[in-house]
This record gives structure tokens, C-alpha cells and sequence, in this order.
């Protein structure tokens, strides 16, 4: 045998990876991996086959297919009102976990410091380390997970070179609110510090909230990486398809990585998004679909021992089980999934160090009847039983 130093001697199969396996092997009801079990839109295929069938099946460009940059960049600006150039400061990735991978790639050399908040979706850190930066996490206050300026404002010192931040956040559900932007806005202020922006649920928010972008702010967008996913917005989370937003001095950066990692990202699914989301529905019926299927899924767990967080955004609803259990969340998890039949994260895998808050996290963007089945076997929990 070759010997062979692991980069990553401490990480194994992710916890998305692992517990929708058992949910299949064990025939669990998988409300565990964030994704849709109903379709995309049958019109958003045949744009894509029409895009096959018309030839357009060979590279597109490296910074990707200039039809979709350009649909993106008039999509912020309704948006958002802000202006990015689609031919230096758009780039279609293979996802959103590319972009978050190719951004920290570009900015993050040995030795900086990037400071994240957890729970934190689980590829911020190993990306973090594998460029040999030193990650700072911050832990987000339970059970309200607000973010603690007061103790960023305590890390912050030469070495910091990014804050990553995640709204609507996976797992919690919150939100960044004006507030957070304007602290934020002070820490950043005359310093070296770039965000990394996770914005992949942007569309996902309720109750007339507003998503309060990076891009929204000149003096937050001209430091930032904002990452997007079609996936989430398509409910088409295996095409991988995303992208990043980054004022050009960033992105002739990202663009040197993201060259030599994917090239470019596959044509036909490219020029078939570019057309479909024309359709400004696409993106603005996301919140009132997802908004129903927040309520009616709240609506079951009220009657099961579950405590439920609150979820201003994203698809994913948390809950505490101290009623239930005193278990740690993993083997909690495990045991819903083998005994109950439903898949569920348990949410210390956010987590860089040991966490009991005993939080799990559900994806409720099924449909209804796979919502009416979890919640039939949730209702079989009872105090005590796990
Ligand atoms: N974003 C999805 C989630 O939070 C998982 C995606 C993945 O498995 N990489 O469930």
C-alpha cells in the first residue's frame, strides 16, 4: 500500500449521504437529505429538450451559458436592485457546494481565519481546512440561533480573511433581519474581511419577510461571494446546476479555480433554465408553495411531543425531543428512522464540536401525502418511547 496522509483524517460520509441511505434501505419515509419527491415543472424538461434536440450539446462557456448569465443578472436586479455584469461577475457552477468550495478555493490561504456560525451546513469547514485556513466557529444562540455580534466582534482580529454567512439558514430556519446587516456592516467596515454568502434559499421565506441578500448592499456586495441553486429553485436538486455572484476582482479569482475544477457546466440544462425562469412565477410562487407545506406540516407535529422552532425560511423544520428522549440526536435519529420509519438529520452534524441541544431537522418539501404518512408515524411517538 501507498501510504497516504488523509486530508481530512476526521470526516466521513455526510450526514445527508448517510441518513438517506438508511432511509432506503430501511423503507423510512426520507424527510431527512433537503429535497423535493415531487417533480420539476414538465415545461422546464421540455425547454431542457428542446435545447438537446436543437444541438446545443457541446461546451458552453466557461463562466457559463451566456443566456442563463444574463437571465440571472436581470433577476437580481428585480430583485434586489443590484447590477452585476453576466460577462465578469456571474458564473453558473455544479451546484451550490461547488461555488462554496471554489470561492473559499480562491480567498483562503494557511493560516487565515474564517469565522462560521453553527449549525453551519457541514462543507464550509472541511473546505475551510483542506486550503489550510483556521476555522472560527461561532455557535448561534439556541433556541432563537440569532447571531452573536458581540462575540464576532471579539474574533475578529488581522487574520480574519472571511465570514461565511447562510439566509434563509439550513438547519435552524432563520433569517438575517436588517439589524444583522447593518452589524455586520460595522464589524466589515475598513476591514480586509470577504463574505461568502450562502444564499441557496433565498426564494424560501415566509410571512412577507424580506430576503435581505448581500447584494442589496453596496458596501456588504463589493466583498462578497453569493452563492444561488437552481436545485432548490427548480426542485431539480440533481441537475446541480447554481451559481455564484462576486464583483469582478473576486470573480477573475473564482473563475482561475473553477476553470481547472469543472470547466464549465452542461449546456442543454443551462439554455433550457435560461428560458424557463423568463417566467418571473418561477421564483416568486416558491414562498407561497412552500409557505402551505410549512403550515400544514407544523399543523401535524402540534399533536405529536415534538417541540417545534420556529421557520421564518428554507424547507427544513427543526424540533427538539427533550420529551421524547434523552438521547444524543444521532442515535435518536437512527432509531426514528429503524423503529418509526421516518429519516430526519440529527443536527450536532452542523456542528465542529460536541452539541446536545437535541435538535433534529425535517425536510418538509414532499408532498402532501407524504406529509399526512410522517406524520401518521409521528404521531405514534409518545413521551419516553425512544
Ligand atoms: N442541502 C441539502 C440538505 O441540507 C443536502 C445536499 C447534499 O446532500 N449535499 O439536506
Amino acid at each position: 500500500m501507498i501510504p497516504l496522509v488523509s486530508k481530512l483524517p476526521k470526516t466521513g460520509t455526510t450526514i445527508f449521504t448517510t441518513m438517506s441511505a438508511l432511509a432506503a434501505e430501511t423503507g423510512a419515509i426520507n424527510l431527512s437529505q433537503g429535497f423535493p419527491d415531487f417533480d420539476c415543472d414538465p415545461a422546464l424538461t421540455a425547454m431542457v429538450n428542446a435545447a438537446m434536440q436543437s444541438g446545443l450539446n457541446q461546451y458552453a462557456p466557461m463562466a457559463g451559458h451566456l443566456g442563463l448569465r444574463e437571465q440571472i443578472a436581470a433577476k437580481t436586479e428585480r430583485m434586489h436592485g443590484a447590477v452585476y455584469n453576466p460577462d465578469t461577475e456571474i458564473t453558473i457552477t455544479a451546484g451550490g457546494t461547488q461555488a462554496i468550495f471554489t470561492a473559499i478555493c480562491a480567498a483562503i490561504r494557511p493560516n487565515d481565519e474564517v469565522i462560521i456560525f453553527e449549525p453551519a451546513y457541514d462543507c464550509y469547514a472541511p473546505a475551510i481546512k483542506l486550503m489550510g485556513g483556521v476555522v472560527k466557529s461561532l455557535e448561534l444562540e439556541f433556541p432563537d440561533y440569532r447571531i452573536p455580534w458581540h462575540l464576532v466582534k471579539r474574533l475578529i482580529n488581522g487574520k480574519t480573511k472571511m465570514i461565511i454567512l447562510n439566509s434563509p439558514h439550513n438547519p435552524t430556519a432563520t433569517i438575517l433581519t436588517r439589524q444583522d446587516i447593518d452589524e455586520l456592516a460595522a464589524l466589515v467596515k475598513d476591514k480586509d474581511i470577504l463574505i461568502l454568502s450562502d444564499e441557496v434559499y433565498e426564494h424560501i421565506i415566509y410571512d412577507g419577510a424580506r430576503h435581505e441578500s448581500m447584494a442589496r448592499y453596496a458596501a456588504l456586495r463589493e466583498r462578497s461571494f453569493i452563492v444561488a441553486s437552481f436545485g432548490k429553485l427548480l426542485h431539480a436538486t440533481g441537475w446541480k446546476i447554481g451559481y455564484c455572484l462576486a464583483p469582478a476582482w473576486l470573480m477573475q479569482e473564482f473563475r482561475k479555480i473553477h476553470q481547472y475544477m469543472v470547466f464549465s457546466v452542461n449546456t442543454p440544462m443551462q439554455a433550457g433554465i435560461a428560458g424557463y425562469i423568463k417566467n418571473e412565477h418561477v421564483y416568486t410562487g416558491l414562498a407561497p408553495l412552500f409557505g402551505q407545506k410549512r403550515d400544514y406540516f407544523r399543523q401535524g407535529l402540534a399533536s405529536t411531543p415534538f417541540e417545534i422552532l420556529p421557520c421564518y425560511g428554507s424547507y427544513f423544520q427543526s424540533v427538539t425531543y427533550k420529551q421524547i428522549s434523552d438521547k444524543a440526536d444521532v442515535d435518536f435519529a437512527l432509531q426514528l428512522t429503524k423503529e418509526y420509519g421516518v429519516a430526519t438529520i440529527p443536527v450536532s452534524a452542523f456542528y465542529t464540536k460536541p452539541n446536545h441541544n437535541n435538535v433534529i431537522r425535517f425536510c418538509f418539501a414532499k408532498k402532501q401525502e407524504t406529509l399526512d404518512r410522517a406524520i401518521d408515524r409521528l404521531l405514534k411517538v409518545t413521551p419516553q418511547s425512544i
